[in-house]
């Protein structure tokens, strides 16, 4: 069974402020072909072939063959920038979007900051082009790509408060879905909109 999105409570409901960012954020833990959304977000390779973790998980649901048809249309994908196939009958959800996250081996840089801003930012001006209102992003790049856990959920907590404030596509976006996999990443979410929160009840 998926789980719809109605039936998740979004960030305001935790923290009664920042009602019109925190009103679109959802963070779920649990298997990203399991929510009926508009978008899923798959952390895909390069040559958009196929893994293991949730690229593997997505291509199972999807049926492997048929998505691989459909990834065929683009030759890869670069990091950072993102591609879109049809949902491929997972869940009734509309599409699937594929975007590559940096891979970290040894120390963090700006430019991997920068990669994985960019998979989401490239992913939600996907979405937004495509008319697809509500969207779940997996933890790109904290699996075997190495990102570390904290970081991510920092750099992604600052993007996404930001873009949900100040994008001029703002509205297009109804919900965003956190899904996290792993109680590491769930516990470093839930640490940093804590401190965004906090800021709104302070002021
Ligand atoms: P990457 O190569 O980008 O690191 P991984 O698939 O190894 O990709 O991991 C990305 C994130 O996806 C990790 O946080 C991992 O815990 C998470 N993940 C793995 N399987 C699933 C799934 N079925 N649903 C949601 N998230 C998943």
């Amino acid at each position: 069974m998926a789980t719809a999105l109605e039936e998740l409570p979004t960030l305001f409901h935790k923290y009664g402020v920042a009602k019109n960012v925190l009103g679109k954020l959802i963070l779920w833990n649990g298997d990203i072909t399991r929510i009926k959304v508009d978008a899923i977000v798959n952390a895909a390779n390069s040559r958009l072939a196929g893994g293991g973790g949730v690229d593997g998980a997505i291509h199972r649901a999807a049926g492997h063959a048929t998505l691989q048809e459909e990834c065929r249309k683009y030759s890869g994908c670069k990091v950072g920038k993102a591609v879109i196939t049809s949902g491929c009958g997972i869940n009734h959800i509309k599409n699937i979007i594929h975007t590559v996250g940096p891979q970290v081996y040894g120390k963090l840089s700006e430019k991997h900051r920068d990669d994985l801003i960019s998979c989401y930012r490239s992913s939600l001006e996907l979405a937004v082009e495509n008319k697809l209102s509500s969207i779940a992003f997996c933890c790109i790049s904290t699996g075997v790509y190495g990102y570390p856990h904290n970081a991510a959920a920092e750099a992604v907590t600052d993007f996404l408060t930001n873009w949900l404030e100040n994008d001029q596509n703002k509205d297009q976006i109804s919900h965003v879905v956190l899904v996290t996999f792993m109680p590491v990443d769930q516990q470093c979410y839930e640490k940093y909109f804590d401190e965004f929160a906090a800021k709104f009840k302070t002021a």
